[in-house]
C-alpha cells in the first residue's frame, strides 16, 4: 500500500525509522530487533540507507522482509549524492521487483572526498534530480521527501530552503518527513511557512527518543537541531544516572507526540534506533491516546 493512502487517515498512528546493519555478522540481530518493533504494527516502518557511515548493502532485504513476514507497510530510502544514474536505475528497478512500493528520495550527505569535487560531473546533485528519476522510472512508487524545520545545515537561509524544498515537492514528492527537532513550537511555525509558500503534501513529523547524554552530541552534529533548556535541565539533572537518562528521553518523546497529536497531527514517525524496548515504551505510554485519537 502506498504511504499516501496511509497518511490520509484521521488515524492516530506511529511509524518507525530503523537502520540495516553494518556487517553481514549483525544481519540476525538487527533484523530480530527491527522485527520485535514490527510487533508494534506501526502503520509503517523506515529502514535508512547508508545513512551516518551506514552500509546500504541490506536495506531492501530488510524494508522487504518487514513487509513480507510482518504484514507493515515498508519504505525503503534510497540516496543518490555518490552515485551513477545507472546504479539509481538498478535499485529502483530491485526496490520495485522486492514488491515495495514506497521510496523516500534523498540526496545523502556530500562524502568529505568528494566536497571539492567539480560537481557539474555528478550524475545527482540534489535530492530532485532522484525524485524526477522515480518519477520517470515508469514504476508507480509513492515518493517522500526530507524537509528540515530548521532548515538544511547547507542552506543559505529559510527562504531559500523553502523555495527548493517546494520544487522538490512540485518534481513529485508525495510526502515529506522532517529531520529530528526538540521543540515542537519550531515545527508548528515551519509547518505554518511551507503552507504559505504552497507545499500542501503531508508532513510527517520526525521525533528522536533521545536516552543517554550521549546522544545529544550525536543528535546536534547530524541535525544542527535546537535542545531546548527544558531538555538540557533533564540532562543535567539525570544524565549520569542510564536507567534515569533512558525513562527521561522516553518521557520527553511521549510529551512531544502527544502535544503533536493535540495540534493535529495524525501520524508521527519515531527514529527508534533499532531499539525495541524504546519503541514499547513509547507504544505503551500511548496506548490510550492513539486508540482514542
Ligand atoms: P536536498 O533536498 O537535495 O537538499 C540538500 C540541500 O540542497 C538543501 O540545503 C537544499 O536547500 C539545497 N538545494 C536543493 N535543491 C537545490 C538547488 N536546485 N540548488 C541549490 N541548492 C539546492 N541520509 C542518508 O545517507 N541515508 C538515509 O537513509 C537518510 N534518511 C534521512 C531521512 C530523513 C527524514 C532526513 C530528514 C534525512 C535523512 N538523511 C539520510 C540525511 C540527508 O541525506 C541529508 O540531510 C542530506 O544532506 C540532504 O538530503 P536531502 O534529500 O534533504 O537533499
Amino acid at each position: 500500500m502506498k504511504l499516501s493512502e496511509i497518511l490520509k487517515t484521521d488515524n492516530l498512528s506511529l511509524s518507525y525509522e530503523v537502520f540495516p546493519p553494518k556487517t553481514d555478522s549483525s544481519f540476525d540481530s538487527v533484523q530480530n530487533a527491527v522485527f520485535e518493533i514490527a510487533k508494534l504494527k506501526p502503520s509503517f516502518m523506515s529502514v535508512t540507507y547508508g545513512a551516518g557511515g551506514g552500509t546500504s548493502k541490506y536495506t531492501l532485504d530488510i524494508a522487504k522482509n518487514i513487509k513480507a513476514l510482518h504484514g507493515v507497510e515498508s519504505l525503503a530510502h534510497l540516496t543518490c549524492v555518490s552515485s551513477t544514474k545507472e546504479t539509481v536505475r538498478a535499485q529502483i528497478e530491485n526496490i520495485h521487483n522486492a514488491g515495495i512500493e514506497n521510496i523516500m528520495a534523498l540526496r545523502g550527505d556530500i562524502p568529505e572526498s568528494m566536497k571539492n569535487a567539480d560537481r557539474s560531473r555528478w550524475d545527482y546533485n540534489f535530492a530532485i534530480d532522484l525524485v524526477r528519476d522515480i518519477k520517470e522510472s515508469g514504476y508507480d512508487f509513492c515518493v517522500g521527501g526530507a524537509c528540515y524545520p530548521e532548515i538544511h545545515p547547507e542552506s543559505f537561509n529559510r527562504k531559500t530552503d523553502i523555495a527548493y524544498l517546494k520544487e522538490k515537492v512540485d518534481a513529485g514528492c508525495d510526502f515529506l518527513t522532517t529531520q529530528m527537532f526538540f521543540d515542537n513550537n519550531i515545527l508548528y511555525n515551519f509547518l505554518y511557512k511551507i503552507r504559505e509558500a504552497g507545499i500542501t503534501v503531508p508532513v510527517v513529523p520526525g521525533i528522536m527518543p533521545i536516552t543517554n547524554a550521549n546522544q545529544i552530541k550525536r543528535a546536534i552534529q547530524l541535525s544542527d537541531s535546537h535542545i531546548p533548556q527544558r531538555f538540557m535541565a533533564l540532562v543535567d539533572m539525570f544524565g549520569s544516572s542510564p536507567s534515569a537518562m533512558l525513562q527521561c528521553g522516553i518521557a520527553y518523546a511521549t510529551d512531544q507526540i502527544i502535544d503533536l497529536y493535540a495540534n493535529g497531527i495524525t501520524n508521527v514517525h519515531v527514529y527508534s534506533m533499532n531499539n525495541p524496548f524504546v519503541a514499547l515504551k513509547i507504544h505503551n505510554n500511548l496506548s490510550e491516546v492513539v486508540s482514542n485519537g
